[in-house]
């Protein structure tokens, strides 16, 4: 029987890459759901060609359009709007889904997931950022196992193998560093939003990669891989390397490191949440060894703010990771469109996670409740920037 997969968030940087995995492995996996934003029409193209049973449009307002793509393919279902999406997730012949959508927007369908007992493949990071405690809990309450699809989780994981209860001395978290890592501050605070989308190592959707850039995306993954291995964030060590060869590592008691190594290519963590314990073939790209010298630095946290606020962030715990994404998701954006500086991103975070008022519950309804106020106090913040 082939794996039925619903992909939320195909027509992206992970979801076309999830596809390709799924088209060379079309003996193992079938598409059973792809949901998209707003790329409607890629939507249709990418059902007319693997046929699953259903699409979702989050965006409503591409339905009508959608449908009438679609209109000659009667064996895909159509659906549009959020709640569709919560709904999908639990099809009862779904195996895995595979959260690849961006930001909050990702946390209601996968816990409908988790409540539906399928195994999710996680790249969805704000997901565990903004709710790691609740999804820990439901996924262990459900008996779900929830499969990294970040590259660094990924390389953990993979290190991880055969350890059983051995305990985890330390989490080595390696980051490329991003555009900027040579940067002084000074230079960094004219920097625009198409010099930030140009990932030395990278390519991936336009909001990780102004995360990467601002080395939010490391402060993510450090929540992450807390939530993901049970290890305190004073456990796990943010590495700068330029390279992005070695994925990130894992060191025990004895003092031992086990890394996973390769170059970048996301199909491969992608394919491993999948298969997982086996490994299957992957045509690409082969690490040559002699090819580059590998380094590592220190993170300076005095320039990646970022990061820094990510540590704060999980240390105060409660819904302060939730304020962090939330005003994130605003500045990253405002950015984007030229309505902040690169530096101000930082700053109006900081200033954001002092205002939205902190609750230590971990209840759905409060993060939903702690995004929305985040939103507002961050947009007005980016507002008064321009006053
Ligand atoms: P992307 O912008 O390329 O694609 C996002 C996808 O999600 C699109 O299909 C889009 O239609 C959909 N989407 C966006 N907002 C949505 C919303 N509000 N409702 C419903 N669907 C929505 O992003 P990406 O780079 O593929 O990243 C996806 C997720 O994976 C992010 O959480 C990111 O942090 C994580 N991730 C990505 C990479 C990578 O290499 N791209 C690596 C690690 C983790
Ligand atoms: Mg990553």
């Amino acid at each position: 029987m082939k794996k039925q997969i619903c992909i939320l968030g195909s027509t992206g940087s992970i979801g076309t890459q999830a596809l390709d995995v799924i088209e060379q492995h079309a003996d193992l996996y079938e598409v059973y759901c792809l949901t998209a934003n707003n790329r409607y029409k890629e939507l249709a193209e990418q059902a007319r060609k693997f046929r699953p049973a259903a699409v979702v449009i989050a965006n409503e307002a591409h339905y009508e359009p959608l449908c009438q793509l679609l209109n000659d393919c009667p064996d895909v279902k159509v659906y549009a709007g959020k709640a569709a999406l919560d709904e999908i997730v639990s099809a009862t012949p779904i195996d895995m889904v595979l959260t690849a959508m961006v930001g909050f927007a990702g946390l209601s369908p996968t816990i409908h997931a988790i409540q539906a007992r399928k195994k999710i493949c996680l790249a969805n990071k704000e997901t565990l950022v903004v709710a790691g405690e609740l999804i820990c809990k439901l996924a262990q309450q459900h008996h779900v196992p929830i499969l990294p699809v970040d590259s660094e989780h990924s390389a953990i994981f993979q290190s991880l193998v055969g350890e059983n209860d051995n305990e985890i001395e330390k989490i080595l978290l390696t980051a490329s560093g991003g555009p900027f890592r040579t940067y002084t501050l000074e230079r960094m605070r004219h920097v625009t939003a198409a010099d930030a989308l140009k990932h030395p190592t990278w390519e991936m959707g336009a909001k990780i990669t102004i995360d990467s850039a601002s080395m939010m995306n490391k402060g993510f993954e450090v929540i992450e891989a807390k939530w993901l291995f049970g290890v305190p964030v004073e456990k796990i060590q943010v590495l700068v390397h330029p390279q992005s060869i070695v994925h990130s590592a894992v060191q025990f008691a004895d003092g031992g490191i086990k890394a996973q190594l390769g170059v970048p290519d996301m199909r491969l963590p992608i394919q491993y949440a999948f298969s997982f314990p086996e490994r299957l073939p992957l045509h690409g790209q082969r690490l040559d060894m002699f090819k580059q010298p590998l380094e590592f630095f220190e993170p300076d946290m005095g320039k990646f703010k970022c990061l820094a606020l990510a540590y704060e962030a999980m240390r105060q715990g409660g819904n302060m990771p939730c304020v962090l994404n939330a005003a994130n998701e605003v500045v990253n954006e405002a950015f984007r469109h030229g309505k902040c500086s690169f530096l101000d991103m930082g700053n109006i975070i900081e200033k954001t996670m002092q205002r939205v008022s902190y609750d230590k519950s971990s209840q759905f309804q409060i993060y939903v409740d702690t995004d929305a106020e985040t939103r507002r106090v961050a947009e007005e913040m980016v507002h008064e920037l321009r006053r």
